[in-house]
């Protein structure tokens, strides 16, 4: 990607080291359904979307405080390359704001932009609290997309998945969930997976996720006609990296076989496929995976 020049988004909440200071709550309360989108990988984690529901159910309202050793605030110093990924976050940040604020504008609405949280290790979000192992996650709570910047490099180190574009497509995969949250997709999405048995409600987040990599190949679009950032093989680094996240991809390299009924995230065919589909067409009516039959995804 060429991002020379482009501006850096100011929505960011820099929690890492003991810089985060006190905080007090988010941008909202913590509704009923609100819960905790995990990230692209579900590789690291148990995939048990009850256990962060519940996470998110039971957390209240959130005061962290973060000081050092000696009760004062410590600043935190990235090394070089964390200072370089910070500063492509924040730029494919202000594009993802760039390009859903004129989207928004088109359907009428006002787009307002979520906040991207840096932090180190672990994290309490609106949603409850988590460690980076589960990689980058949103939650409707607050309105954050969180992420331990560390995670690019386990990408990297443990499936190969890299390249600037791959890391763009990661932000803009759980600022896609911010888009869901705000359109209603989310909200809804989670009333009803509330009602439903562990493996039902699995079909239901495999349609989230493959919505939220559509939402990405929309970004990307745009980004591309607004900005010509794109650069010869960048789109193959987002596509190599949805072939490596798909579940079924996961699972066999994790355990040898795949359990399709604990899928859901979506299997790496589907998610290169939502993913070309929002990037070929740029159109939000596209990314409608929700009148689709499980089967049909
Ligand atoms: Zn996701």
């Amino acid at each position: 990607m060429k991002l020379d020049g482009r501006r850096e988004s100011s929505n960011v909440d820099d929690r890492r080291g003991g810089g985060g200071g006190i905080r007090l709550g988010g941008k909202g309360g913590l509704g009923i359904g609100a819960m905790i989108v995990i990230g692209l990988i579900t590789y690291f984690t148990t995939g048990d979307l009850g256990t962060a529901f519940q996470a998110a159910t039971s957390a209240g309202d959130l005061t962290s405080v973060t000081m050092g050793a000696d009760g004062q605030n410590v600043p935190y110093e990235p090394t070089a390359q964390e200072q370089e990924l910070e500063h492509f976050a924040k730029q494919v940040l202000a594009s993802t704001e760039d390009v859903w604020t004129a989207e928004f504008k088109k359907l009428g609405k006002t787009y307002e932009a979520p906040t991207l949280v840096f932090f180190n290790g672990s994290v309490q979000s609106g949603c409850g609290g988590a460690t980076a192992s589960v990689g980058p996650f949103y939650c409707s709570a607050d309105q954050c997309v969180y992420i331990d910047l560390s995670f690019f490099t386990t990408m990297k180190k443990s499936l190969g998945a890299d390249g600037d574009f791959a890391y763009a497509y990661v932000i803009a995969h759980e600022v896609g969930h911010h888009v869901q949250y705000l359109l209603g997709n989310l909200g809804k999405a989670h009333a009803k997976m509330a009602k439903l048995s562990q493996s039902e409600a699995n079909k239901v987040s495999v349609q989230i996720e493959l919505q939220a990599d559509c939402y990405a190949g929309i970004w990307a679009y745009h980004e591309q006609k607004m900005f010509g950032s794109l650069e010869d093989g960048d789109l193959e680094e987002a596509i190599s990296t949805a072939q490596v996240i798909g579940d079924d991809y996961l699972q066999k390299k994790a355990q040898g076989y795949v359990v399709p009924e604990s899928f859901n995230h979506g299997t790496s065919q589907q998610r290169i496929k939502w993913f070309k589909r929002g990037f070929t067409t740029g159109q939000l009516s596209q990314g409608d995976t929700f009148s689709y039959s499980y089967e049909q995804l």
